[in-house]
């Protein structure tokens, strides 16, 4: 009789824990910190709720140790130094090799060696006063992006005034390897989102979406994030480029970061912010810095020549008035959230 009272609680004991095991949702883990000069933040589902702070952390460190200008001993910064035995790595050479690929696609309109002139308008460390024509003329004969290509383990110059900036495609690689690092671990279902360059990866468990904000352009740097619309994407990623945040104000006159290599100087129309989804990070990245220097006409042209890139973009342009003129690709409208619920 008691050997029995003790088979059926313990009968009932594990019906309990099987009960509590299948019905114990996936968590939701939300991971935060700063890499690359910005914010980060990592939302992703886990059924056995892993905390991997620390190795995406570590991660983000590798990286910057790859391709960050602000730190000195990077592979980036050395190469732009001219050291001799530079050891590249494979974060380095993904990077290199599709910006490239980039380059030459946008006939140089996204342009990975602009950074004499980046630095000259004033948007690495120091700022300096406004460069003058001569200058710009002189810098514009070492931003040659043919002058400079990989050779077997080692990066070969022909012109060592030319130096290498990858802050156009760099964040939109980091989160392609933060992404590709929990799928490793398991997890499918995540969102990336660094510095406002996200990859998404599968439905959440419910069937949803990730939802990404678009933020409205503002009149200063350091006004509140306003948000214009909201994307519902899985598997996909989305990067924006903008004039509205990064940029010198100079004699009330702004300067933006995305320099148009043809001119050597920074953009000046009327596009304020481009969106690109696309299927990885690095491509979302590298297009929309190349559709702010095109403008979005010519942009929108390269869209429909390229099908086979598979990008999608929404423009939002200044009408001057006081509204937002907005052109986006069928694609992109098929994106947009029904709710719009910010
Ligand atoms: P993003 O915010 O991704 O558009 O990147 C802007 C950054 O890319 C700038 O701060 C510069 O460091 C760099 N950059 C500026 N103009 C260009 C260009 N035409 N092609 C590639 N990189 C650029
Ligand atoms: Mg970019």
């Amino acid at each position: 009789m008691h050997r029995t009272v003790r088979t059926q609680s313990l009968f009932w004991f594990l019906a309990l824990l099987l009960l509590i095991s299948c019905t114990r949702k996936p968590q939701k883990t939300i991971i935060t910190g700063e890499a690359q000069g910005t914010y980060y933040q990592v939302t992703y589902i886990d059924g056995s709720n892993r905390n991997f702070s620390k190795e995406i952390d570590s991660l983000l460190r590798t990286f910057d140790h790859s391709v960050s200008l602000w730190d000195d001993s990077s592979i980036i910064s050395r190469i732009n130094r001219n050291e001799k035995g530079v050891k590249l790595d494979s974060i380095f050479r993904v990077i290199f090799t599709k910006s490239m690929e980039v380059a030459k696609r946008t006939e140089g309109a996204f342009n990975p060696c602009v950074g004499p002139l980046v630095k000259a308008w004033g948007f690495h460390r120091k700022q300096g006063k406004l460069p003058d024509s001569v200058l710009i003329a002189e810098l514009l004969k070492h931003i040659d992006y043919r002058k400079i290509w990989l050779q077997g383990d080692s990066i070969v110059k022909s012109d060592t005034n030319i130096e290498l900036d990858f802050n156009a495609i760099a964040q939109g690689y980091s989160a392609d390897l933060v992404a590709s690092f929990l799928r490793k671990r398991g997890i499918s279902s995540y969102l990336v989102d660094i510095g406002g360059e996200v990859v998404a990866g599968d439905m959440k468990p419910d069937g949803s979406l990730w939802r990404v904000g678009i933020e409205k352009p503002s009149d200063s740097a350091s006004s509140e994030r306003e948000i214009e619309t909201v994307v519902e994407i899985a598997n996909k990623a989305i990067a924006t480029s903008g004039t509205y945040r990064k940029y010198r104000l100079e004699n009330g006159r702004r300067y933006s970061h995305t320099i148009d290599p043809q001119t050597g100087f920074p953009v000046n129309h009327s596009l304020l912010s481009v969106s690109v989804v696309a299927n990885d990070g690095i491509t979302a990245d590298a297009y929309a810095t190349a559709f702010m220097v095109m403008g979005a006409e010519k942009a929108w042209r390269f869209i429909r020549d390229n099908k086979d890139l598979g990008l999608e973009a929404y423009f939002i342009l200044d009408d001057n008035k006081s509204n937002f003129r907005i052109i986006q690709t069928p694609g992109f409208v098929d994106m947009l959230s029904k709710t719009q619920e910010k």
